[in-house]
């Protein structure tokens, strides 16, 4: 069972990204990491994400009824996050003789100049910010990507999702606290609830801080310090190297 392995230290998670949906790719992604073995699958939380989702999972439990259907996890935030946002820009104010180091530089090919359309696709920007930099003339912006708690709550009473990830940030208590209450209703019913932020100062205060503020309980928790944010994924890489 998917705790199981958390336990063992053999925890495998699919993240999809909590601004990525593009949702043919959601359900590949599901199927093939439920045929390999994830227990685990995060995404953003909006319902058709989590219908692409099931869908991969029903998909590969169809070819092979051995593979087990990992926990559908979806992400929040309770404030201001990098990994919650999407890249925008008016392709009218390109220069024409501009060389587009944006499109060539986006992993999702989420940047187009086509006679169908021009600029950024909302669905398959995930808010890397690789493209930021290199635009010549700076019209690259990011707009934060908003989703509200209940409209998931159907699903998780439903089991359709039966975990949830909190992004926070230090010195947040006061707005985590807040969040988790609206959460309340639903907490009982999720298998596994994962608090993520960066890696602070007096790190063991503010974890008992966060504690304070769960009520009810979750189930499960996980504490997920990883020290930078996936969509700051430039650079070293979101898992700290050991020297
Ligand atoms: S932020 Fe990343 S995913 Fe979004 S358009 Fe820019 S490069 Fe592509
Ligand atoms: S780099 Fe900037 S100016 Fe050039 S095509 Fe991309 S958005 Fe337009």
């Amino acid at each position: 069972m998917e705790l199981e392995t958390l336990r063992s230290h053999q925890w495998f998670k699919l993240i999809c990204g909590a601004s990525y949906q593009h949702l043919p790719a959601i359900r590949h992604l599901a199927l093939i990491y439920t045929l390999a073995g994830a227990d685990c699958i995060d995404m953003a939380p909006d319902p058709a994400t989590i219908a692409a989702a099931r869908a991969g999972i029903a998909a590969a439990i169809k070819l092979d009824n051995t593979a087990i259907a990992p926990l559908v996890m979806v992400s929040f935030n309770d404030g201001e996050d990098p990994h919650f946002r999407k890249a925008v820009f008016d392709p009218e104010l390109c220069p024409t003789d501009c060389s587009r180091p944006c499109e060539k530089v986006c992993p999702t090919t989420a940047i187009k100049f086509s006679n169908d359309y021009n600029g950024i696709m909302p669905d398959l920007c995930y808010g890397c910010g690789r493209c930021l930099p290199l635009c010549p003339v700076q019209i690259i912006h990011t707009r934060e990507q908003i989703y509200v708690p209940e409209d998931i709550f159907d699903a998780v009473l439903h089991q359709s999702v039966n975990a949830i990830e909190i992004h926070t940030q230090p010195h947040r208590t006061k707005e985590f606290a807040a969040f988790w209450q609206r959460l309340s209703p639903i907490i009982p019913q999720l298998k596994l609830v994962a608090v993520s932020f960066p890696d602070c100062e007096g790190l063991r205060e503010y974890l008992m801080s966060l504690i304070d503020g769960m009520q009810p309980q979750p189930r499960s928790l996980i504490w997920q310090t990883d020290g930078r944010p996936m969509s700051g994924d430039i650079g070293d890489g979101a898992t700290a190297k050991l020297p």
